[in-house]
């Protein structure tokens, strides 16, 4: 009997690790479908400048607008695209989105500002950024002063060569690099020096330590005064409360970004913030 049971109980493992497996090949054959497909929509997120409260750009965010299951977040596909490669079609289609959508945004008239593309790994070292973008850039008429390049620590950690190649392509073409959820990685003051970045975006972590005792506070004192020291510009993320806002306004961060000013909108309503002048309070 008890081989009865120990057998009863692998045969349960094992079923239900088949089941994940066919679950997640089940997954990425709808996420292959809705990349043909083309089910995807870019939100946009408002960055502001803290010292002027003027609207400074916005990062666009892709969601899979699901038949089914409505808006997924890319936190439940971005991972599973990236395992498979699927990410570097969706990456092309990302690029593509927000060129058209600058060029709309253009035709449209009044003052269009600049939007940041995230961008993976695999993307960055196949040097597929720099030459997708360029051909959207001329096939749309956008100019690449609208786009910038958001960029995680540890994608930048990979073959030096090819992140520096793929660095410098971008830099030609005119577009500013953002280094993105800074502080969560490990890369180094020289790494930072060496690949010549512009933006350094502080991961919403530390945000949310500010106001709750000095010591976040003395965190991100001494990251704007590296990133000044580097020549670079900081943003920080996730702000939600007026309070971390009136502190990182004492710290000489640059834009801030966060709830507090608004959730990612959908392309009608992101244009309606160009024409707003100042935001908050
Ligand atoms: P991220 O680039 O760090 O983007 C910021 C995320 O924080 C967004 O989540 C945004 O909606 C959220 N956020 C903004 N303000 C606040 C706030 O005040 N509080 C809190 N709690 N959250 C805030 P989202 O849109 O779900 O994106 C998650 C991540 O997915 C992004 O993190 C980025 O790493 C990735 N991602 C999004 N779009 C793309 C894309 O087109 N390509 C690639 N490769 N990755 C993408
Ligand atoms: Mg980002
Ligand atoms: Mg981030
Ligand atoms: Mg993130």
């Amino acid at each position: 009997a008890a081989k009865e049971e120990k057998k009863g109980t692998y045969r349960f493992y094992s079923s239900q690790y088949y089941e994940k497996i066919r679950s997640r090949l089940r997954l990425e054959q709808a996420l292959a479908l809705a990349i043909r497909n083309d089910e995807f929509v870019m939100h946009y997120q408002p960055r502001i400048a803290t010292r002027t409260n003027k609207l400074a750009g916005m990062e666009a965010l892709v969601r899979w607008a699901h038949p089914e299951q409505g808006f997924i977040p890319p936190n439940e596909f971005i991972p599973l695209a990236e395992r498979t490669g699927l990410i570097l079609p969706l990456g092309d289609l990302v690029i593509s989105k927000v060129c058209a959508q600058l060029a709309l945004w253009q035709r449209e008239g009044g003052t269009v500002f600049p939007v940041s593309i995230n961008v993976s790994a695999r993307q960055f070292s196949e040097g597929r950024v720099s030459s997708h973008l360029a051909s959207c850039l001329a096939r749309y008429q956008v100019s690449s002063h609208l786009i910038e390049v958001e960029l995680t620590e540890s994608a930048m950690m990979g073959d030096l060569k090819t992140v520096q190649r793929e660095i410098d392509a971008l830099n030609q073409l005119g577009v500013k690099i953002h280094v993105d959820d800074f502080g969560t990685g490990y890369s180094s003051l020289s790494l930072l020096n060496q690949l010549k970045l512009d933006v350094l975006k502080i991961d919403r972590a530390f945000t949310a330590q500010l106001g709750s005792g000095r010591e976040g506070e003395i965190f991100f004192r001494a990251i704007v005064s590296m990133a000044k020291a580097l020549g670079m510009q900081v943003v920080a993320e996730g702000v939600e409360t007026k309070e971390q806002l009136a502190l990182l306004q004492t710290l000489d961060c640059d834009e801030i970004q966060g709830y507090l000013i608004s959730a990612p909108l959908q392309a009608e309503r992101m244009s309606a913030l160009f024409r707003q002048d100042i935001f908050v309070m």
